[in-house]
């Protein structure tokens, strides 16, 4: 039997009265005490201080004194019991991301942010490297844990016919900064909001451009912007990055992504590689890692608890999605593999239920091939006709020419945000209102500018937008398709099987509405979780920071490539997001790649799945270095006295 040092009855018949105090609780309380310090770290952690035992080695938990004398129980919010207690886990990364922690002003550092808060879950071991950019091993905005506000109404109301699907979830449902008493385990950590929000008030950006006015297509001008392109000319006065003067540390955001430490050929690694996928952050692993140890389970079918902190998670990753695009409801949110999946789900779903003989699809000449080949592959089975939009010579979208290609003929037009080959970005909200004003729907490819730019589906007023994960700091296999609501319940399922039917008989099947109606099977749950930390935080770098960051290094990138005898840069549109496709006279691209991975230089070689933009610029293939927030201009030095050591 356990003892305790206040004299005080048992540990288990305290646990015993706590389990029911807390069932007596509002349905948002820990519904459980568990003396394992890592299953219910809140509750565990009131529990603890009642008895005065130490929580976990080297982190003191206050003994509330008060309660003690007055020998009854106190009611639970008398004092918070995360105060005093070390970070959680992943401080860093998320919530207590050093990088965030550390702008500006030390003081706001956030709770375990520093070091020697080592708080590991059981089984977790920390590597030597992990030291400087971990706290443990488990993440800040944990939705679906043990005070799954979601398992008492699923107990409540569970209806197979209509599985709840959309759960609240306090972490995103309440305002920045706000705190509550029955928060989940770790929500204490948001109070990192009012931290980066007073820091980001110092950094001083200007919003994107409007864009130009729909539906005139002698637009091709683009008006200039903070994220156009400047000059040519030597992009850093004054020491200051492209006159950009903000705080934004890309070198404290680096060692957020552990792998960003590893040497390739003896050398430490620059990723250039981004547009071919990202790195992930700390957080993401975490969260990852902890969807695996204490909430794997299938989603939506079940009554315990398990099903119900995966639901959690993964709905609240839905959540997560349809904010980080400005959806109007998680209804509109389809997880899908990836950007490629979600392209073939519409070509096979809509396109195919819709699209008839004489119908005419226009896609642009800058398209990767997973925007081109399914509604090739469309247009052959159904005698549909597929128009390009061209592009100049520099890889700029020609509206006059798009506006041309329209008519009342025209039933889609899918397009890419930003070009995956050139870095060209279009006018998107332009493509899209002229395609409406031709009565034909629009689906736009986010694959290469969500990680780039803040997007906003209303805005755009696209039908539907497409997204992969592991592009956006995520991981591998997890994808997204927003499609307006009504529009996706309009259209039949591309797939059939569990998890989208309300009702199956041999004689007629009765589908879900969206999102569950094109979910068929089990998804990828613990990667959609995983995609949701990646969103958490990108959102909390801020989208506009990254984006005036990026612009600035591809100003100083394009400056000092273009100063290499030899380098021709393919892709010279005024408004670009992070890509540099070049050639270099006299070398093979392969080649070219080859020595700078000597280097731990990492770029992509080759057509990118984008023959088609490639061959109008003169080319089968290119060099392409591409950017993220995390590469500094120390990385584009290293690349560039690569290409000068080749060509000396
Ligand atoms: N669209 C664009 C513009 C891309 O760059 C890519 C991948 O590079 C895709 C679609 C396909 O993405 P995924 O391979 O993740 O499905």
């Amino acid at each position: 039997m356990s003892t305790n040092t206040n004299n005080l009855p048992p540990v288990e018949a305290l646990q015993a009265l706590a389990n029911q105090l807390f069932n007596a609780l509002p349905e948002e309380a820990p519904k459980e005490v568990s003396f394992d310090p890592y299953e219910h770290p809140r509750a565990t952690a009131f529990a603890k201080s009642i008895t005065g035992e130490g929580v976990v080695p080297g982190v003191g938990v206050p003994v509330d004194e008060a309660w003690v004398q007055s020998g009854g129980p106190a009611p639970f919010a008398v004092s918070d019991p995360f105060n005093g207690i070390a970070a959680p886990p992943s401080a860093t990364g998320l919530g207590a991301s050093s990088s965030i922690a550390s702008y500006g002003n030390t003081n706001t550092a956030l709770p375990g942010a520093g070091e020697g808060n080592n708080y590991l879950p059981p089984g977790y071991e920390q590597t030597k490297s992990d030291q400087s950019t971990l706290n443990g091993g488990v993440p800040a905005s944990v939705a679906g844990s043990g005070a799954s506000p979601s398992y008492v109404h699923q107990q409540d109301n569970f209806s197979i016919k209509e599985p709840v699907t959309s759960f609240p979830d306090s972490n995103i449902d309440k305002p920045a900064g706000s705190k509550d008493i029955f928060a989940l385990p770790y929500a204490g950590e948001q109070a990192y909001w009012s931290d980066v929000e007073s820091i980001l008030k110092l950094i001083s950006i200007s919003d994107a451009p409007s864009g130009i006015s729909p539906l005139s297509p002698t637009a091709d001008v683009h008006t200039p912007s903070f994220y156009f392109l400047q000059s040519r000319e030597q992009p850093v006065q004054n020491g200051q990055l492209g006159g950009f003067t903000s705080g934004f540390d890309a070198y404290k955001i680096k060692r957020d992504f552990p792998i960003l430490n590893e040497k390739v050929n003896g050398k430490s690694l620059v990723w250039l590689d981004n547009a071919a996928t990202t790195q992930k952050p700390q957080l993401v692993i975490d969260r990852l890692s902890y969807f695996y140890r204490q909430e794997n389970s299938n989603i939506h079918r079940a009554a315990h608890e398990l099903a119900a902190r995966a639901t959690d998670a993964y709905e609240a990753a839905r959540k997560k999605v349809q904010q980080f695009l400005g959806a109007k409801s998680p209804n509109e949110i389809i997880f899908v593999r990836g950007a490629t999946e979600a392209i073939n789900l519409v070509a096979q779903s809509w396109g195919d239920q819709y699209l008839k003989a004489g119908d005419e699809i226009i896609v642009s000449h800058l398209e990767h091939h997973a925007n081109i080949v399914p509604w090739k592959r469309l247009a052959d089975k159904k005698g549909l006709t597929l128009k390009v939009i061209p592009v100049d010579d520099d890889g700029q979208i020609l509206l006059s020419e798009y506006a041309k290609l329209l008519s009342s003929n025209t039933k889609l037009v899918a397009f890419t945000q930003v070009s995956n080959a050139l870095g060209t970005v279009t006018p998107a909200e332009q493509i899209v209102a002229m395609a409406h004003a031709a009565g034909a729907k629009v689906l736009v490819d986010g694959a290469q500018s969500v990680s780039h730019m803040p997007v906003n589906v209303q805005a755009l007023d696209a039908d539907w937008f497409v997204f992969s994960g592991h592009k956006v700091f995520g991981p591998t296999g997890i994808g997204v398709v927003y499609g307006k609501e009504a529009l996706l319940n309009e259209t039949e399922p591309w797939q059939g099987g569990g998890n989208m039917i309300q009702d199956v008989t041999f004689e007629k099947i009765q589908y879900h509405k969206a999102p569950n109606r094109f979910e068929a099977g089990t998804g990828n749950i613990a990667d959609a979780v995983g995609l949701g930390a990646a969103i958490d935080y990108v959102t909390q770098l801020g989208m506009a920071n990254i984006n005036a960051y990026e612009h600035a290094l591809l100003e100083y990138a394009t400056y000092h490539l273009t100063q290499v005898p030899g380098v021709r840069l393919i892709g010279t549109a005024a408004h670009k997001a992070s890509v540099l496709s070049f050639t270099l006279k006299g070398y093979s691209n392969d080649d070219v790649g080859k020595a700078l991975n000597r280097e731990g230089i990492a770029v992509r070689t080759g057509h990118h799945c984008a023959q088609p933009i490639l061959r109008r610029m003169g080319v089968e293939t290119t060099v392409r270095p591409s950017l993220a927030f995390y590469n500094t201009c120390e990385d584009v030095d290293r690349l560039i006295s690569v290409l000068k050591g080749l060509v000396r």
